[in-house]
């Protein structure tokens, strides 16, 4: 959190009455409150409607909370020598339940009157065949009590050594109480008066007290509403902001011409047409290097759907007005295949394509960045070992960066700072980003989809298998291997176990050895662990057809393109995320042949799991799927938004508030599109949260 204007939010939390210094470490400690305004946005992860009554019938064990009306008799004491827990029977019209105690028996035992109906709340459990609450809260029935009961409640995550201080749920929203009571005309509005007016949002200050103590279920949500929108309406500020400065500060390199290198290319070794979306994209790179500025896109395009040539071509055009152009993949193999493709693609053409990566041996390294210093080493295509500070250019005029979720903005950025007229980039994924996560993440990129595959590809087939069903699946592997045609056997590895992931793999291997025993077949097997060299090998071994299954870790997972292989095996697939079984699965079905996906799983799924495979097997669909995976495993398990803030968001939920996000970007474009430099007196808080927000992110906007 930023440092914000008022002195006051900014107390540390000791000071507030109540908390003190032990309680203070703990808050610091294990909900990184540390002062006022963090307790202040410690929002309650969800709120119990005390309006409601439940009858005892009406009990199931799934229930989070009830609240029942009902008598209380049969108190008992259990116990040999001492009491160690103590049970009544709380009963209405439709049943009765039993209250569990673990301690407290001396106050309690005398307590309950009989007859008297009481108001109890707490969470129900199932044990043995009885329905039980323990230490449920008990108050009897008056009118007041009903009343205060009417309103919703705030339930704020504690941890065991926070209720071991008193500040279980209760103990914290007391905390917020006392807090609310003198924060209030500390609290600024940070929207200007307009947009307040036009979008019918509450005020900060009504807002942060209504999230804490609502009035009702209409005011928690008008709260929620505002805070959402203010929230996802600064995310957005300051992306189309910085894409702003950038537009209008840096100059790009203007490419004025298509020459030979790209003529070359497109006239005599280009084997097919492009698509209509790749035909698109080319436009669209074309208009932003004749611009003027400097080109910053993103391209999304399902796997297979061709995105090489577009780095090709667009390489190529660099290269026909002088400048130099690399080519930056996540992984050695990738920029290694990238290495092989490109510089098979352009053979005999008389331009110098060098790889570079980690593992690139002293001398080469040596002749390579002499050669990208003087220029004579046209295309360079690598690793992160690009962005080091040793390797410079004589002048780099496009960036392409595959599979860019792995590198962060400050990568990014390194390479710009490269040369002081910024390089065009273009930067590549194949992991369709649901929009909601694009506009977030992405938001300071011009974006263009590739949403059209090549011609004359066969959809690929998905089937689940469990694994009691391994044999039939060997068969199937035998029957197209016997085609002629390769297979994958991917293996999850996952870092919390990897010495048990690698065991699984070994043990596959020599299962599938013993089922496809040599001289008739070879097996291949690549992993993380081993030496790049061994990879690289054994890599090419199966690329060259000489082995038939490839058994393997997700280090296949991007980019690895080998036409003849057409059967993906995914062992344990219901380990992976949907984004990943869709990467993998898109290392088929790259020939004309047609390619299946097997997705094995064990016998025994979780409902969620077996929804993840359905969808796999129902659709080829790249953006379907991450949408749906965006819905069930929220934004923080999806690749590219660990680096990217937005799981810093506090309250908007990009899963559900799609509409607030589209609304609260177009706020952000009018606002900026009538005063650009926020220069208005309306707009002057705007400046001034951008500061506090972004204070120390500014510069990037001058990096790149
Ligand atoms: P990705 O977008 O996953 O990187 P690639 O660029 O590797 O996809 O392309 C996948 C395959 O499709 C490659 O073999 C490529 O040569 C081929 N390809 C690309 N564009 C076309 C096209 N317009 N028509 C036919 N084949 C194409
Ligand atoms: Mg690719």
């Amino acid at each position: 959190m930023a440092a914000v204007r008022s002195g006051f939010l900014d107390t540390p939390i000791e000071f507030l009455k109540g908390v003190g210094p032990k309680r203070a470490d703990l808050l610091r400690a294990e909900a990184e409150i540390f002062n006022f305004q963090d307790l202040l946005f410690f929002f309650p992860f969800r709120y119990i409607d005390r309006s409601r009554f439940y009858t005892i019938r009406e009990v199931t064990g799934e229930m989070p909370f009830v609240q029942i009306r009902g008598k209380i008799s049969d108190i008992q004491l259990h116990g040999k020598q001492r009491t160690t827990r103590m049970t009544a029977t709380l009963s209405d019209a439709t049943g009765s339940l039993e209250l569990v105690w673990f301690r407290g028996f001396k106050w309690l035992k005398d307590k309950f009157k009989p007859g008297v109906e009481y108001i109890v709340f707490g969470k129900p459990a199932l044990f043995g065949r009885v329905y039980n609450i323990a230490h449920p809260e008990i108050e009897p029935v008056t009118p007041g009590a009903i009343n205060q009961s009417s309103a919703m409640q705030p339930v704020y995550n504690s941890t065991e050594k926070l209720r071991a201080r008193g500040l279980d749920s209760k103990g914290i929203g007391k905390l917020l109480k006392t807090l609310l009571e003198f924060a209030g005309r500390h609290i600024h509005e940070t929207l200007p008066e307009s947009i307040l007016k036009q979008s019918k949002l509450v005020s900060r200050e009504t807002a942060l007290r209504e999230i804490h103590f609502p009035t009702n279920a209409q005011s928690l949500q008008k709260a929620q509403a505002r805070l959402k929108f203010e929230e996802l309406f600064y995310i957005q500020l300051n992306l189309l902001r910085q894409r702003m400065i950038r537009l209008e500060k840096t100059e790009g390199y203007v490419f004025s011409v298509v020459g030979e290198h790209f003529n070359n290319f497109f006239f005599n070794r280009l084997s097919f047409e492009l698509t209509g979306a790749q035909k698109r994209v080319m436009k669209e790179i074309r208009s932003d290097t004749l611009s003027g500025k400097q080109m910053n896109r993103l391209l999304q395009g399902d796997v297979g759907s061709g995105k090489t040539v577009i780095a090709v071509m667009s390489m190529l055009i660099a290269l026909d007005n002088g400048f130099q152009a690399c080519l930056m993949a996540p992984t050695e193999i990738l920029a290694f295949q990238h290495y092989e493709s490109v510089s098979n693609m352009l053979s005999d053409s008389g331009i110098q394509v060098a790889l570079l990566t980690g593992s690139t041996k002293q001398s080469e390294r040596k002749t390579i960045l002499s050669g990208l210093k003087e220029g004579s080493i046209h295309i360079v295509i690598g690793t992160h070992a690009l962005i080091e500070d040793v390797v410079a250019f004589e002048s780099l005029g496009m960036v392409v960066i595959d599979e860019q979720h792995r590198f962060g903005v400050a990568q990014r950025a390194r390479l710009w700072a490269k040369s002081d007229t910024p390089p065009h980039v273009l930067v590549m994924t194949a992991t369709p980003i649901p929009r909601t996560l694009a506009m977030t993440l992405y938001g300071d990129l011009d974006v263009s989809v590739i949403d059209e595959l090549p011609p004359g590809r066969k959809p690929i087939k998905t089937i689940h298998q469990y694994d009691r069903n391994r044999l039939k699946v060997f068969g199937f592997m035998r029957d197209q291997v016997a085609k002629g045609r390769q297979v994958y056997v991917v293996y999850p590895l996952i870092k919390e176990s990897e010495k048990l992931d690698l065991k699984d793999l070994n043990d596959g291997y020599e299962s599938i050895v013993r089922e496809f025993p040599p001289p008739q077949y070879a097996v291949s097997i690549v992993h993380g662990k081993m030496k790049p060299a061994d990879k690289d090998w054994e890599m090419q071994r199966f690329v060259s057809g000489q082995t038939q299954i490839m058994v393997a870790t997700t280090v296949i997972e991007v980019g690895i393109d080998v036409p003849n292989a057409s059967v993906m095996v995914i062992e344990s697939a219901e380990r992976f995320g949907l984004s990943q079984l869709h990467q993998l699965r898109g290392r088929v079905g790259r020939g004309a042949d047609q390619s299946y996906c097997i997705l094995m799983s064990k016998d025994e799924l979780s409902a969620d799991a077996r929804k993840r495979l359905g969808v796999m097997v129902s659709t080829n669909d790249g953006f379907q799927i991450a949408e749906t995976d965006l819905q069930l495993r929220g934004p923080g398990d999806i690749q590219g938004t660990q680096q990217s803030g937005i799981l810093d968001l506090k309250i908007a939920d990009l899963t559900k508030d799609e509409a607030i996000l589209k609304y609260a970007r177009a706020r952000a474009i009018d606002l900026l599109k009538g005063d650009s430099s926020l220069q208005k007196p309306d707009n002057r808080v705007v400046r001034q949260r951008l500061q506090e927000l972004y204070h120390d992110r500014l510069h990037w906007g001058r990096i790149s």
